[in-house]
């Protein structure tokens, strides 16, 4: 595959406003320990002259690795390549990265958990020793040969650092693992990008915003953008707490951060299957969805909200959920609650 096709040009693929994303540590907001010790890195190897040692960042999706990923060569003031772990299929698939690298520069790679193990080991001696092995010539005139790279630093972000190997995993000398951000926090980037988007909006409102975003920034990101079109186009242009309320609610997101599916998936457990305990798949078949959908963007964020349990027998919907739809607890044939 050509250079082109696997470098991404900036990591903005999967944002649609590029003018939200901090350029510098020192713009983020929380996640106080992570900076603490990664400047505390940045200005050692700076001052030693070195390429900072590699660093690994683990967490949920929009908690600020790609983010970390933009800041960091910033801080060090060099270059930064980005590359996504799916779109690298085999070791040659790495080769023009590797080669074409500047001096103490960053590379970056999205989703690391997805790369094969094949491209996995030929990263080994990369990140290493600097060194690669590559196959020059074809046929009997082949030969192998081995190619010193310059040093570099690997950011690598995952969802899921289980996923990774031991071996991949000791190669990064720098792992932090990223956590959600408090409501405050979440307040605090919610008026600081509403700056950004050159919208005025009201401290109540930024909270209110903030409340609803699962604790995480890109959804407030989301959220925020679509509050500003909805003051816009029917509020005289500045988000008050009514207006941010009227555009969450018509939005359908509850006061728990909640949308449409999340609360179908809900009345589909409590309503239809009496609180569980239910199987994935007969919820999936039921709403009419599939089970990956509902196991990696639905259930995460009832799990960590404890509005269900996932036990062996199944899903059950916890008291929080039943009172959250106004649904009375279930009864037992005693007459006491299933919680009691
Ligand atoms: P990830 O790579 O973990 O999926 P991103 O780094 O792409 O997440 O973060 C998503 C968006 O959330 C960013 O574009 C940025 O606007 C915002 N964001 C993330 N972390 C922070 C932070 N610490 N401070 C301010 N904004 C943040």
């Amino acid at each position: 595959m050509a250079r082109e096709t696997i470098l991404s040009k900036t990591p903005e693929a999967k944002e649609d406003d590029p003018t939200l994303r901090p350029s510098r540590m020192s713009e983020m907001v929380g996640q106080r320990d992570v900076i603490a010790r990664l400047q505390i890195a940045i200005d050692a190897a700076r001052q030693r002259d070195e390429v900072l040692g590699h660093v690994l960042f683990d967490g949920p999706p929009g908690l600020g690795k790609t983010t970390f990923a933009t800041c960091i060569p910033a801080e060090l003031g060099v270059h930064v390549d980005f590359l996504s772990g799916p779109s690298l299929k085999a070791p040659k698939d790495l080769v023009p990265s590797l080669t074409n690298l500047r001096a103490k520069q960053v590379l970056f790679i999205d989703e690391i958990h997805r790369i094969p193990k094949a491209v996995e080991e030929y990263m080994y001696t990369a990140m290493e020793d600097f060194r690669i092995d590559m196959i020059l010539g074809e046929g009997i005139n082949a030969r192998t040969h081995n190619f010193k790279l310059r040093p570099f630093t690997l950011i690598g972000a995952t969802t899921r650092a289980g996923m990774l190997t031991g071996p991949l995993r000791d190669r990064f000398q720098i792992r932090e693992r990223l956590d959600f951000y408090s409501l405050e926090e979440l307040a605090q980037i919610v008026t600081r990008n509403a700056n950004k988007l050159k919208i005025e909006i009201a401290q109540e409102a930024a909270i209110e915003i903030a409340a609803r975003s699962r604790s995480t920034p890109r959804v407030a990101n989301n959220r925020l953008r679509w509050v500003r079109d909805f003051a816009q186009s029917r509020a005289a242009g500045k988000i008050t707490l009514d207006v941010a309320r009227d555009a969450l609610s018509m939005a359908e997101i509850d006061g728990l951060g909640l949308d449409r599916q999340d609360r179908k998936y809900l009345d589909t457990l409590i309503r239809v299957c009496m609180g569980g305990p239910t199987g994935i798949e007969t919820l999936a078949a039921t709403m009419n969805s599939v089970t990956d959908t509902l196991a990696d963007e639905v259930e995460p964020f009832l799990l960590r909200s404890e509005l269900i349990l996932r036990t062996p027998r199944g899903r059950v919907a916890t008291p929080k959920a039943f009172a959250h739809l106004d649904f009375d607890p279930p009864q037992t044939n005693e007459g006491a609650t299933l919680f009691d």
